[in-house]
């Protein structure tokens, strides 16, 4: 955890005795500490054997000393230098197709060359990030706007994000999929439909030898398994070695 987040912050969310507002977004209470750390661990696990950790809280908001907009550790941060720390890969591709700008893992690897982290997000958004003029030599932003759908996103994932990763030669790509650009998500106003997902996750496990996912948003219960079914169908039918 501290690889990514402050001592003091940890410390704080252990200590929370009773139902607490962190932000606007963001409620914990005494048993969250051990609810995002297994959230972590199940992130950290999914980098380990290329996996999918199906876990929640979600943590792509959540920056080194705050917790933001439903996540209070940042669990695709934690995996990534996780990886480098005890698996030994030295370059890692963050992939995030969640609808919102993951602002917390972007600012963590921001000075970093080692971590490239690439989004795909509906910008003007929630939480604001992620612009089109925001981004270095390791970090890509690909607004995109209202109501884009299928099309539009397979022409920015093949034109700038697999470009940008495939340039970078990224040992591990760890995927921060969540299913809130869906059309059936009350969240967002993008309009993926389940094919997308299929889609992305195929030509993501192409990107690099090695590949895990981590689960963000998704809000739409009644959709949510099937669009994870498709994801994991798409990772499968790759060339990557999500198991
Ligand atoms: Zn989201």
């Amino acid at each position: 955890m501290l690889r990514c987040h402050t001592e003091e912050y940890v410390e704080r969310i252990r200590r929370i005795a009773e139902p607490t507002w962190l932000d606007g977004d963001t409620f914990a209470s005494e048993t969250s500490f051990e609810a995002a750390l297994l959230s972590a661990g199940a992130a950290m696990a999914a980098a380990d054997r290329g996996g999918f950790a199906l876990a929640r809280p979600p943590g792509h908001h959540a920056l080194a000393d705050r917790a933001m907009g439903f996540c209070l550790f940042n669990n695709v941060a934690i995996a990534a230098r996780h990886a480098q720390a005890e698996l030994g890969l030295d370059r890692i591709a963050v992939l995030d197709w969640d609808v919102h700008h993951g602002n917390g893992t972007q600012a963590i690897f921001w000075d970093d060359p080692t971590v490239l982290y690439a989004s795909l997000h509906e910008w003007p958004f929630y939480p604001g990030t992620g612009g089109p003029s925001e981004g270095n030599e390791t970090t890509v932003n690909v607004p995109m706007a209202a109501l884009s759908g299928d099309a539009e996103y397979q022409r920015a994932f093949a034109d700038v994000v697999e470009p940008a990763i495939r340039g970078f030669g990224p040992d591990l790509v760890l995927v921060s999929a969540g299913f809130d650009a869906h059309e059936a998500d009350p969240l967002a106003d993008i309009r993926l439909t389940d094919s997308a997902f299929a889609w992305m996750a195929e030509r993501a496990g192409t990107l690099a030898p090695r590949i895990g996912a981590v689960l963000e948003g998704g809000y739409n219960i009644e959709t949510l398994p099937r669009l994870v079914a498709a994801a994991l169908e798409g990772f499968q039918n790759s060339d990557g070695r999500l198991s």
